[in-house]
């Protein structure tokens, strides 16, 4: 009787665990057929984002099958030019769903139910929502080829798992191994004066600790001498087996003599707090030494839930008679370690050089929305725009506008507004507000035109200036000529560019009918595939037509001869 009550026990606290991925580490299959060598690993630090999926490697090739990574039913399909280009969204009867994007292609019934949508939409780029049910997959099904479309810099396939709401997890966590048998390399370690008058090693902005490496792979810092509140940032990566390609870390824990101080666990986040990596990363030096130092303490109230410090905010007080010992554990999924030792001593600090807190430009409060008038600019900024109160450099010369310099994260849009009444009114409709590249080109924002105003929003701080663009895109054909015998092509493909604005839209027909095209912004292709048989006679007539982004349009027609098959 006694075992049988313990056998249920056991049941009964098993079964919530029943139906959930993490109960059953073989709940997910690998997506590819091949070694996972990962170009990119879950929570990895990117530009304004947290990486949300794996990146695995394609062995530099597209067109590998993909599978459905557990039973379920395609929920979410979509084509876009940008971003994760051709992706695929599986949902799974335990709440769960997966991800798959940079698909060269869907496969199969999931392939026709795109193309009859694409042609019945007439557009290259949509989003679909099927019926449940609709296309069902089995654990396994080859549901796309993999590929390199939207913003993905090299073949390979991301994939994400994502829980009942929505919120991506580490698939590391979910059965995805990954063999990794080095520990993580540090790139450097700093540390922040925090408080008013705070120094670290007598300065007070932060400062590039030396660190010395030894014999078991460990590091120690030279001993520190400091006074007030500090905290510390670690650069650091993590290289898996079988790729020299620096992806991110699985933890990073820190102690102080012995107690817990701070933790970072890239577990699960939620899409809508991903943009607060701006904050946790040391923006200004990720802008100028281009290597993402991550801060190793919750600065003013970071609401990252990555962030699993509670109550500590791990900084530290440095007072009169301290001297303390912070450890700092960085860790991958596997279990490698590499720790820092960092002893510190309490020290007053001779001559302080105390930043002047005068205000120079004008002062942006972060809690409050602040609108300026300068030149022929208004501005706003909304409350929360800025993670803290900022002096910001803000000027205006004639059609340019210097919203101080890119090293200032911005988390809500500002709003920059311009007026152009000095500009005719019919050659209004061809400006634009361009975010000035370093070379020097003015970088097309989305901008809208209303009587004599010019609007954009931006969350990129930096210099705007008026920029015009009266040029049509260039529209050549690559692998056909007008007037000749295409026959053998299997496809149709041209180049399109745009000088200045860059390219809007294109719409193609065929003898008339619309004929869909892809788009690579990357390769500035458009590609027809003659498999899509818009028309089959032996005369078609190709038009094109592409627009820029502020409306100038240009056309292309040619005529091709193909035998009916
Ligand atoms: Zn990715």
């Amino acid at each position: 009787m006694r075992e049988l009550f313990a056998g249920l026990f056991m049941i009964f606290f098993s079964l919530p665990a029943l139906g959930q991925s993490n109960g059953d580490p073989n709940f997910f299959a690998p997506p590819l057929d091949i070694p996972m060598i990962l170009s990119g690993s879950f929570g990895e630090l990117r530009s304004n984002h947290f990486h949300s999926g794996l990146d695995i490697k394609t062995q530099q090739r597209e067109g590998l099958p993909v599978y459905a990574a557990a039973d379920g039913y395609v929920v979410r399909i979509k084509v876009s030019h940008y971003g994760y280009g051709k992706a695929l969204y599986l949902q799974h009867p335990n709440g769960q769903s997966t991800v798959y994007a940079h698909l060269q292609n869907y496969a199969g019934a999931i392939q026709d139910y795109v193309k009859t949508n694409q042609y019945r939409k007439e557009s290259f780029q949509l989003e679909l929502f099927p019926e449940k049910e609709q296309l069902a997959v089995k654990k396994g099904d080859l549901i796309a080829y993999s590929g390199n479309t939207g913003g993905s810099g090299g073949p390979h396939l991301h994939f994400e798992i994502r829980d009942a709401n929505s919120r991506p997890m580490n698939p590391m966590d979910y059965g995805m191994e990954i063999p990794d048998n080095r520990p993580p390399l540090i790139n450097s370690l700093i540390a922040y004066p925090l408080s008013d008058s705070a120094h670290v090693n007598n300065l007070t902005k932060a400062v590039k600790i030396q660190l010395s490496r030894q014999s078991n792979g460990h590091y120690i810092a030279r001993t520190i001498k400091a006074a007030g509140e500090i905290g510390f940032g670690v650069s650091a990566y993590d290289q898996q087996d079988g790729a020299s390609n620096k992806n991110g870390l699985y933890q990073v824990i820190t102690t102080r003599n012995g107690s817990p101080l701070f933790e970072i666990k890239f577990d699960k986040f939620n899409f809508n707090e991903t943009r607060y990596i701006n904050q946790y990363v040391d923006y200004a030096y990720w802008k100028k030494n281009r290597s993402r130092v991550q801060k190793l303490f919750r600065e003013n109230d970071n609401p990252l839930s990555l962030l699993k410090t509670q109550g500590n905010d791990g900084t530290i007080r440095m007072e009169q008679g301290y001297s303390e010992m912070v450890k700092i554990i960085c860790s991958d999924k596997a279990g490698n370690e590499v720790i820092i030792d960092v002893p510190i001593e309490y020290s007053s600090g001779l001559n302080l050089n105390i930043p002047d807190k005068t205000i120079q430009g004008e002062l942006i409060v972060s809690d409050q929305g602040t609108a300026l008038t300068k030149g022929k600019f208004s501005l706003y900024f909304p409350a929360g725009s800025l993670y803290e109160n900022s002096d910001l450099d803000i000027r205006a010369k004639g059609d340019t506008i210097i919203l101080d310099k890119d090293q200032i994260p911005v988390h809500k849009n500002i709003t920059v507004r311009m007026d152009v009444s000095a500009h005719p009114e019919e050659d209004r409709s061809r400006l634009y507000l361009g975010r000035l590249s370093p070379s020097g080109k003015p970088y097309y924002q989305s901008s809208t035109l209303e009587n004599d105003k010019i609007t954009i929003k931006t969350r990129t701080l930096g210099t705007y200036v008026l920029a015009s663009d009266e040029v049509p895109p260039v529209i050549q054909p690559l692998n056909f000529r007008d007037g000749q015998w295409v026959s053998k092509n299997k496809t149709l493909s041209l180049k399109i560019t745009d000088g200045k604005s860059g390219i809007g839209s294109y719409r193609a027909t065929i003898n008339g009918e619309f004929a869909l095209m892809e788009y690579d912004y990357k390769k500035n292709r458009i590609v027809y595939n003659f498999d899509d048989m818009v028309s089959s006679e032996t005369e078609q007539k190709l038009q094109i037509e592409v627009v820029d982004n502020v409306g100038n349009s240009a056309t292309f027609e040619a005529t091709i001869y193909r035998k009916q098959q």
